[in-house]
């Protein structure tokens, strides 16, 4: 009821910000201290069991029983020193959060004693009894087995009162049900199909390490706020609400200095990080008002998405000490602007080398230029699986919105990468090179380092940009795994690197010079792959249209882009990498489906209910009160103004008692009565019409949601409420929002827009 929400309002008004403290004077005195890290290990392992974890990591061998029983034991000591009494696998199902089950240390022995226990059994291999977790059919709730397993290159953790271990998730047959596995086949792809490239450059290069920095994206609201809104607390986003007068339009937020209460929540989540060994660096407000972000120094992608993983994860935890609730959907608030999660890529050596930096001589920008030029053929031939990969019910709000980049997958480069393009077309002859003219196009490259990390040709709008020596995937949901997105990524770029290899080597054995052969095939690709570079504005409606010209995908819905999951060649392409067997994929494909089709279904529900039980009860309150009222003026006039009776017409009227009426209101013509409740009856009407129109739609939405469940095809009904189910929200919303703005401030039940966007 109304009341709630002035509670709420009363509860926030009188919040003053939590005492933050470090826990101990600098932040390099406990940095990662919960995590067993390599120092960690190095102290509390034998040396052979170091070794062995050390190779696992860097060269991925696998760990013999003996050790893994040593760093089970030294796992489970060093976790005791800290009073640590559980232990769980943590891993990453296809629901898209993560998932542990707690099991105690300590196990009962006879005479009724216990003692702790963690073995490399334990350490290695689980059988949670996971049957509820998503499987696309592949594990069928009665065959419940699926099994956890150790990925030993992402180090144990401590959360609370439990040891964590990072795991991959498969079912008893050998399927992957989680998001890490296939990652951690795809960067075994990268690695091997770069290192194979990299020898015609560097033959020290043995390793390659695909590298992400995520920017986290994330709104706050005060929790009494959110309790008081039901939308917000199942959906995510507000599935109601009148714009308020000041929106973002001032952009006075963006940078602008942190509210307090604000501060204390990110130093406290901040220290958290630290702790658990999360490199987190940035913090700033964003363009919405209580949109905020924060930022790590890049690492190895699988780290790196387990870090963000667990960040999210922290995030909403330590927001609770705060009063505050995290919404990392992808569109809170429509109006304003929606959040991501930009992914920066890019590929680093065991030579600390990083392939996507412009060398300083010819030799290092040859090898540049060749993963330059590779990841924009790779992007080109697979922008549809990259669109496909960053679906999802929250981020279909954002994608083309004129806020985030366009649902077109396009890359940019900047003007001195494109000159380089430019000359690399112009100038690699059909026939043969002559030394100079090669050296003459590798020495080209060298001077964009500069110009290009100094940030003036930066370009926001483009979902996929090249900023220096990375490449930064701007259109990745701020709700998603990365997983998703840097699976396909480095899949499609292994697989780039693959057939560039064999054309190479085909070219070498029919006698051309290497770097002949490296530059004529770079051209192909760049000629091939044109039509992906945009370098303009990517919000424009010119782009859509000249991208429609150029005959690039622009994929607006999720149940589009994750048909795309079922196309032949792409089947193939995760095949034939070995990331993920057919039937691997068709599962995902379901679960995607079915994933989008129930949070479309439950932002219906909750619409019908809010729609129902609370807006239209208050409209009628307020229907009441007029109907009240204009009785009540009836009665009064009626005395006052005898009906047919005509009041003079002048500037002012001046009624019987003396009491001047604004002109508005006073009668200048015939009926005086009528004249004088006019208003009232007009808005009356109006409450008949937006209640009726909600009504109407909420009862026709509820007919399309039966329509679609009747259907059996999960594309088909994923589809469904994609195309007859959601077109009624916005109906709904529009109505409802009318409601809102003329109804008696006391009477709306749900917290407003204005509230809660500005108050803390
Ligand atoms: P912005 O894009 O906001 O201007 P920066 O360019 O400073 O910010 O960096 C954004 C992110 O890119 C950071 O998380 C940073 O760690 C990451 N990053 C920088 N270099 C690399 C790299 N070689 N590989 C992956 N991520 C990187
Ligand atoms: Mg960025």
């Amino acid at each position: 009821m109304a009341i709630q929400r002035f509670k709420a309002l009363e509860e926030v008004l009188n919040r003053v910000p939590v005492n933050v403290e470090l826990p101990k004077p600098n932040v390099s005195d406990f940095y990662g201290e919960n995590v067993f890290n390599k120092e960690t290990m190095k102290k509390w392992l034998s040396d052979n069991a170091y070794k062995s974890v050390l190779s696992a990591i860097e060269q991925g061998t696998k760990i013999d029983r003996d050790s893994a029983d040593d760093v089970a034991s030294a796992m489970k000591a060093w976790a005791m020193s800290k009073g640590i009494t559980h232990y769980t696998h943590w891993f990453q199902p296809l629901t898209g959060t993560t998932a542990e089950k707690h099991d105690a240390f300590a196990q009962n022995i006879e005479d009724g004693k216990a003692l702790e226990r963690f073995d490399g059994d334990q350490l290695v291999q689980q059988e949670p009894d996971a049957s509820s977790f998503p499987s696309g059919g592949i594990r069928s709730t009665f065959e419940a087995r699926g099994y956890t397993a150790w990925d030993p290159t992402s180090p144990a953790f401590i959360i609370g009162q439990t040891l964590c271990i990072p795991t991959i998730y498969v079912s008893y047959t050998g399927e992957a049900l989680d998001y890490k596995t296939p990652l951690l086949k795809a960067l075994l792809a990268i690695d091997k199909a770069a290192v194979d490239v990299c020898q015609y450059f560097d033959k020290n290069i043995t390793k390659v390490n695909s590298t992400l920095g995520w920017e986290q994206e994330y709104f706050l609201l005060d929790t009494a706020l959110y309790n008081a809104r039901p939308d917000i607390m199942f959906t995510g986003r507000a599935l109601f609400g009148h714009a308020g007068a000041k929106g973002q339009q001032l952009e006075d937020h963006y940078f602008g200095s942190i509210p307090e209460r604000v501060l204390a929540f990110i130093r406290d989540f901040e220290i958290e990080c630290y702790k658990l060994g999360i490199p987190i660096k940035t913090r700033h407000n964003e363009v919405a008002p209580n949109q905020f972000e924060c930022a790590p120094v890049f690492e190895e992608a699988n780290l790196a998405v387990d870090h963000n993983l667990l960040l999210m994860d922290l995030m909403e935890k330590i927001a609770r000490r705060h009063n505050f609730r995290v919404l990392l959907h992808e569109k809170p608030f429509a109006g304003i602007n929606g959040s991501g999660k930009h992914n920066n890529w890019s590929l680093s050596t065991n030579t600390g080398k990083n392939l996507l930096s412009p060398g300083k001589t010819p030799k290092t920008n040859l090898q540049f230029l060749t993963f330059f030029v590779n990841t924009i053929k790779a992007v080109h031939d697979n922008a549809d699986l990259l669109r496909a990969g960053i679906a999802s019910a929250g981020n279909d709000h954002r994608l083309g919105a004129n806020e985030a980049p366009p649902a077109i997958i396009s890359i940019f480069i900047g003007t001195q990468l494109t000159k380089v393009l430019e000359d690399i077309e112009k100038k690699v002859k059909s026939g043969k090179m002559t030394p100079e003219e090669k050296t003459e196009l590798k020495l080209g490259i060298g001077k964009i380092p500069e110009i290009l990390l100094d940030n003036t040709d930066r370009n926001r709008t483009s979902p996929f940009a090249f900023t220096g020596n990375k490449f930064e995937f701007r259109a990745v949901g701020s709700s998603a795994n990365c997983s998703g997105a840097m699976t396909i990524l480095n899949t499609i770029v292994a697989n780039q690197l693959i057939d560039f290899k064999k054309e190479i080597d085909a070219q070498i054995k029919k006698g051309v010079d290497k770097d002949e052969a490296i530059f004529k095939t770079l051209r192909e690709y760049v000629l091939s792959s044109r039509k992906i570079l945009f370098e303009g504005n990517g919000y424009s409606e010119d782009w859509v249209k000249e991208a429609k010209k150029r005959g690039l995908s622009n994929i607006k819905t999720t149940p589009e882009a994750l048909k795309i999951f079922s196309r032949k060649e792409f089947i193939k392409l995760f095949e034939k990498n070995n990331i993920m067997s057919e039937r691997e994929q068709h599962a995902r494909y379901e679960i995607q489906l079915e994933t989008y089709t129930k949070k479309i279904q439950i932002e219906s529900r909750m619409i019908g209910e809010i729609a129902l039980g609370s807006i239209i009860p208050s409209a009628i309150k307020y229907q009441n009160s007029l109907i009240e009222n204009i009785k009540g003026m009836k009665e009064i006039t009626s005395v006052l103004i005898p009906s047919g009776s005509a009041v003079k017409a002048s500037k002012k009227s001046v009624l019987a008692d003396g009491f001047e009426y604004p002109e508005s209101v006073s009668s200048s013509n015939g009926n005086g009565q009528n004249e004088m409740i006019s208003a009232q009856v007009d808005t009356l009407k109006k409450l008949s019409t937006y209640i009726s129109e909600i009504r109407t739609n909420v009862y026709k939405m509820i007919e399309a949601r039966k329509k679609a469940n009747n259907l059996h095809d999960a594309q088909e009904v994923a589809n469904a409420y994609c195309d007859h189910v959601k077109p009624y929200f916005d109906a709904i919303r529009y109505h409802s929002d009318k409601l809102e703005f003329i109804l008696d401030d006391e009477l709306w039940a749900l917290p407003k827009y204005r509230e809660m966007l500005f108050t803390r």
